[in-house]
């Protein structure tokens, strides 16, 4: 018995829930919730990291089922309180960590839903974003070279910083994002400003990727586009990176290479043997034949005794 259930509950996952169950509970949620999909949800984004972040420590897992958000946030293990939910995020799906981020834009991640078959015979999928580029026209200046200027409000520092007096011969310094250039610390005259971008730098496009899906790829594998991330004056693109999601199949699961289907046969199939067809996710028809003999009969008969009283198993058969 575990002391408490809220982090499986986040999760939308069973207490026994084996570890990878609860890995692709994390992708989808993480996905949806993310800041750059949901602003809103914030707050949901962090619960779900930190439900995640002790879930998938075995260590960190087994004192919470022993004793709750107490026992972790004592620290029991490794030292007490949560990493960022951004880090957790880059750290499952492999995006550049923080240090990279100063000289790379920042990876986007996509969520593509597949069908059992996509995986199958492999497919090709053209996805639609919206990223921005350099302006073409200004060459990411933002006007005429030489127009640009050091923001004369902050100096070229991109911030401002106002002194508030709080109390008698008490005074608080607050720094802001400079109001006139919005933290560029740097302006164009209006009438020198690129008519493109307007002096932004950068313009929205909408771009086409082309996901070309390998047969055989797994649900939750990665495909990455390097460099297709949001362009950035002085900065290099980060990457784009295309995660699979298999829906579900109305007849097969996957175990690995192998396909699994459930089939519902009559007590007397079983007993007399049957042919069925079934299809193929490449549309072959393959034939099931099930014979059984005398001795398997009597197994099955045995096996299902209990629930048929006194039924004549022998008379069932015209064999
Ligand atoms: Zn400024
Ligand atoms: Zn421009």
């Amino acid at each position: 018995m575990v002391k408490e259930t809220a982090y499986y509950e986040i999760l939308g996952v069973k207490p026994n829930a084996p570890s990878e169950e609860i890995k692709k509970a994390y992708r989808k949620l993480a996905l949806k919730y993310h800041p750059d999909k949901n602003p809103d949800e914030g707050e949901k984004f962090k619960l779900i990291s930190q439900a995640y972040e002790v879930l998938s420590d075995s260590k960190k897992r087994d004192l919470y089922d022993q004793g709750g958000e107490q026992a972790i946030k004592e620290g029991g293990v490794g030292g007490g309180g949560f990493s960022s939910p951004m880090d957790i995020f880059d750290m499952f799906f492999g995006g550049g960590g923080r240090m990279q981020r100063e000289k790379r834009g920042k990876d986007v991640v996509h969520q593509l839903a597949v069908s059992l078959e996509d995986l199958y015979n492999g497919a090709t999928r053209k996805l639609a974003l919206k990223k921005n580029v350099i302006c073409d026209k200004c060459d990411g200046f933002g006007g005429k070279k030489g127009a640009v200027e050091k923001c004369p409000n902050c100096k070229g520092r991109g911030i401002e910083i106002h002194v508030q007096q709080i109390g008698p011969g008490m005074v608080q310094q607050i720094q802001t994002m400079c109001s006139e250039c919005h933290g560029q610390g740097e302006q164009i005259n209006p009438k020198d400003r690129c008519k493109n971008c307007n002096g932004r730098k950068i313009v929205k496009e909408r771009k086409i990727l082309e996901v070309y899906v390998d047969k055989g790829m797994q649900d939750g594998q990665k495909i990455t586009f390097h460099g297709e991330g949001d362009q950035e004056p002085g900065l290099e693109p980060g990457d784009v990176i295309i995660v699979l999601d298999q829906k579900d199949h109305d007849l097969f699961r996957r175990h690995g290479n192998d396909l699994v289907m459930k089939m519902e046969i009559l007590l007397v199939e079983a007993l007399c043997g049957f042919k069925r067809t079934i299809q193929t996710l490449d549309k072959r028809t393959l034939l099931i034949t099930s014979n059984p003999d005398a001795a398997r009969r009597a197994e099955i008969f045995q096996h299902f005794l209990f629930r048929i009283k006194r039924a004549k198993v022998d008379g069932w058969c015209s064999r």
